[in-house]
């Protein structure tokens, strides 16, 4: 049976380098010791190219996953003066770690970037993300100053986290998840919540992110809710993932919605046909690659599809990673419509279960409910024009 990098030993064999073929092999098999995570990444052929949704659809050298780590390193080493136009780079990512689900060595572009994201500018020299920083710190809310409509139950059995998406885009989705959780026998309640700090995080700014952490924990805390759900995958991804590595507890454990639903909802029937869009956060970064597709496909009577790139394969919908749409809102409308395209060659009506990825499809054309939405209607919430 011949080995996977056979191929490689011939090649290398036959161009007369074969004393390199340890440590290529070392290399590509994510065994190499020596040089840190971003002189690796830089050094790498960029093999997770091919799956990065910037690398594809923007398509240069510069922002391939590889090409940022280059550049992060420049930056680190002080060949690269930290100027606007050469810290962009750093900014061309969502991190949607796909590149993480094919690097031999797990790592993902985003995390590498992070650390020279601080250093250099912590983001804060771009003043497209300082009114983002202006409104986390003045308000805990991204989009300024919450509305005073804003507000749900106050008192209930479970916690309700909706997420300044939601919130802001979508304030309609609160009251339906209420209508489900209802369905359940739970009554949720809402609290006047700060930002995760998600966007802080991903823009560099890791002292706000800790911030507004501390403060989020603390508000959830004093809820004494003993279940929590929350709507958006990347605020479970921060309580659960990130919190805990700034030394900040979150407790009890935050479901995202979807996990929550997944084993709760039993004899729904539908009809039609739907596609599945997995957000990053829940497939990647919380590893749950399969829970919209079983709560769909538990409806009886629904066809469910699934798109090319599917499960822990899934592509961003173009809005992750807070920088993208607020630096080059262009390449974001590109890559949701290459997602939006891909998707709708399967079915006309995307579900996902993210009220970002969710607004990326919708301010790009097509139709896309969260999988809250869905239900609702399945449960005769509303009426189903589509
Ligand atoms: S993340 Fe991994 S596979 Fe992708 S360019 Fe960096 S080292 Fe290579
Ligand atoms: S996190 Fe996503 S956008 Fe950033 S380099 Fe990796 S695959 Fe590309």
């Amino acid at each position: 049976m011949p080995g996977k990098w056979d191929w490689l030993k011939d090649e290398l064999r036959a161009s007369g380098m074969a004393s390199a073929a340890p440590l290529v092999l070392r290399f590509i098999g994510g065994r190499l010791r020596g040089p840190d995570n971003l002189v690796k990444c830089a050094l790498c052929p960029n093999m997770c190219r091919h799956a990065c949704p910037v690398g594809i659809v923007d398509g240069r050298e510069t922002t391939s996953p590889a090409g940022k780590a280059r550049v992060a390193l420049f930056l680190r080493q002080g060949r690269l003066q930290a100027t606007r136009e050469n810290a962009s780079p750093l900014y061309a990512c969502l991190s949607c770690d796909a590149c993480s689900v094919w690097c031999p060595f797990g790592f993902s572009v985003a995390d590498l970037l992070r650390p020279v994201k601080e250093k250099t500018a912590g983001g804060v020299g771009f003043k497209e993300f300082r009114e983002v920083f202006e409104n986390l710190e003045k308000h805990g809310y991204v989009y300024g100053e919450p509305k005073p409509s804003d507000s749900g139950s106050r008192t209930g059995d479970l916690l309700y986290l909706r997420g300044c998406t939601l919130r802001e885009k979508h304030p309609d989705m609160s009251g339906k998840a209420e209508r489900v959780f209802q369905h359940l026998g739970y009554r949720s309640f809402t609290i006047d919540e700060t930002c995760c700090g998600m966007p802080a995080y991903n823009l560099g700014n890791t002292s706000l992110f800790r911030k507004l952490a501390r403060k989020q924990a603390e508000k959830i805390g004093s809820s004494g809710a003993r279940t929590i759900v929350a709507s958006c995958p990347s605020c479970v991804y921060a309580y659960r993932v990130l919190y805990p590595k700034y030394g900040v507890e979150v407790k009890p454990e935050v479901y995202h919605v979807a996990e929550f639903l997944e084993d709760r909802l039993k004899g729904l029937k539908g009809e039609g046909s739907v596609v599945v869009h997995n957000p990053c956060k829940l497939a990647v970064g919380l590893g749950k690659p399969q829970v919209i597709w079983k709560i769909l496909s538990s409806v009886e009577g629904l066809t469910v599809k699934e798109p090319r790139r599917s499960g822990r394969e899934t592509f961003c919908c173009g809005h992750g990673g807070s920088a993208v749409p607020r630096l080059n809102p262009e390449l974001a409308r590109r890559i949701a419509m290459e997602r939006g395209v891909e998707l709708t060659e399967e079915a006309e009506i995307i579900v996902t279960a993210c009220p970002t990825c969710k607004q990326a499809f919708q301010s790009n054309g097509f139709k896309a409910l969260d999988v809250v939405e869905l239900v609702h209607i399945l449960l005769g919430g509303e009426q189903c024009s589509r």
